[in-house]
């Protein structure tokens, strides 16, 4: 079945309304290179697409709407609603590449936490290129979608295509990778965001100090792609790594206690997912998993804490 049958008027349901889900990510290891003359840094990272799932709504408009329910509504930094949220550059861009009129209302509904290392506004931006594909019939090609996705940022190629994946470049550059075995997580999520940006600013300040590495050697992704593939639980915990994790920390101390709070709880071991703040703890199973997040709960160090699962798929329609 190609990308572009998958996405046909057969998902258009009766009211005229798309629906697509899509995943957030954990980097299961992200190093970071040096800054970039560009004012990038150069990756590689392993992503893990979790089963915390975004929905993304799209019906018949005229112009576009965004409107945005659940995580990340309320607070002094909401999701904001126009132009800046992703799904609206989304849907610029994939009208200009079809050459259609950007006509629609788009309904975000989170569970995925914004600002909070988990991409979620990549896999806003990933369901609703493949919702509005649907919607307005422009039967455009995987390759057509990931290209649109990669010029909306680093991380929504990989809510396209989800599962496991080798980044490189700003991360944009996938390779995917076979991993047949589940793995379960829980999510750690703290109360308040924290600014990629400024993460990356961090680092480029440590590593000025002197006190982190400075980036140049770059590990090989192959310990960590071989735990994932066939485990066991403590090769992949032994594996987990970060370079944005230290920034992470500087910024918000309170993230080594969450860490530690994990760990002491019973998790394989925990590293902060991507920018953060969210703690990404790896426990030894499903039940291993509940058991954790039963313990992290009682302890109220996070705001709340998700079970997940992984890998999952990339963005995809629903109904
Ligand atoms: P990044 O993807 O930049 O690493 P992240 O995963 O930590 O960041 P996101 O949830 O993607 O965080 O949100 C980062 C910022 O992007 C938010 O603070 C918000 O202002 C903006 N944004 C734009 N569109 C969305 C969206 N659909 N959902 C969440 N945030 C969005």
């Amino acid at each position: 079945m190609s990308w572009s049958s998958a996405g046909g008027p057969g998902h258009i349901r009766g009211d005229g309304a798309v629906t697509a889900h899509a995943p957030a990510k954990v980097n299961v290891s992200l190093a970071v290179g040096p800054l970039r003359e560009d004012g990038f840094h150069g990756l590689q990272t392993v992503y893990l697409a979790v089963s915390l799932l975004d929905t993304v709504t799209v019906r018949p408009g005229e112009g576009l709407s965004v409107s945005v329910t659940g995580e990340g509504t309320g607070g002094p930094d909401p999701v904001p609603t126009d132009r800046r949220n992703l799904v609206w550059r989304a849907a610029e861009l994939l009208a200009e590449h079809a050459g259609v009129p950007a006509d629609a209302a788009i309904a975000v509904d989170k569970t995925i936490p914004a600002a909070a290392g988990l991409a979620g506004g990549s896999a806003d931006a990933a369901a609703a290129l493949v919702a509005l594909d649907a919607l307005w019939g422009t039967r455009a090609t995987r390759g057509d979608l990931t290209e649109l996705a990669a010029r909306l940022g680093s991380d929504v190629p990989f809510g396209l295509a989800g599962g496991v994946a080798i980044g490189t470049g700003r991360g944009e550059q996938l390779t995917p990778v076979l991993a047949r075995r589940q793995w379960h997580w829980v999510l750690g999520i703290a109360d308040g965001g924290l600014s990629t940006p400024a993460v990356y600013a961090e680092l480029d300040r440590l590593r000025a100090a002197g006190r982190v590495p400075d980036g140049t050697a770059v590990p090989s992704p192959e310990p960590v792609l071989a735990a994932l593939r066939s485990g066991p639980t403590a090769a992949l915990a032994a594996a987990l790594a970060n370079d944005l994790q230290a920034p992470a920390i500087s910024l918000r101390p309170a993230l080594r206690r969450a860490l530690r709070a994990a760990t002491d709880a019973g998790a394989a071991a925990a590293l902060v997912s991507g920018s953060g703040p969210t703690v990404a703890a790896l426990a030894d199973g499903e039940d291993a998993a509940l058991r954790l997040a039963a313990v992290l709960a009682g302890e109220g160090v996070f705001r709340t804490v998700r079970v997940v699962h992984g890998p999952v798929p990339g963005a995809r329609l629903v109904g």
